[in-house]
């Protein structure tokens, strides 16, 4: 959907239901940053009002709304993104837990038929080991190979 943008009046594609366009949004977040005393970081006016209420950040009622406007995009933004990203960090892990298992079970089944024990019986003796000697079973199963040549 076209929409013309509140500030500049340039034409952008609205798709977040944006009162400005991207440049301006983009350049009102960098002036919200900076926030230069009695600059309204919308229209870039310089304003009595916010130089003398600290509490005031916008020049006047539009750009107190377009400012907000702006804020909650960038939340919404940010929000998102967190999301998106603990996802991925919680799915690769899980695939890595995933790959940690199945190669565990295999090389259990590795000593197991180097012994001649049967799976059970080996999973039990490497975690008594890895009980007795404190280490976890992964460092059990690396030990007993090493020592075994498997
Ligand atoms: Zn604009
Ligand atoms: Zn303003």
């Amino acid at each position: 959907m076209k929409h013309v943008c509140a500030l500049c009046h340039q034409e952008f594609e609205n798709a977040y239901r944006m009162l400005v366009c991207d440049d301006c949004y983009n350049r009102i977040l960098q002036n919200m940053e900076k926030s230069e005393p009695g600059i309204c970081p919308v229209c870039g006016v310089h304003s009595d009002a916010i130089l003398r209420n600290p509490r005031k950040k916008f020049c006047g009622k539009r750009c107190h709304h377009i400012g907000h406007a702006v804020i909650s995009r960038k939340y919404r933004m940010d929000h998102s993104q967190r999301i998106r990203e603990m996802k991925k960090t919680r799915l690769e892990k899980k695939k890595a837990r995933l790959r940690r298992k199945r190669s565990r079970i295999d090389e259990i089944a590795l000593i197991g038929k180097y012994m001649d024990k049967s799976y059970g019986i080996t999973r039990m003796l490497l975690q008594q080991r890895a009980d007795q000697e404190g280490i976890s079973i992964d460092i059990a199963i690396a030990a007993v190979r090493q020592e075994r040549g498997i």
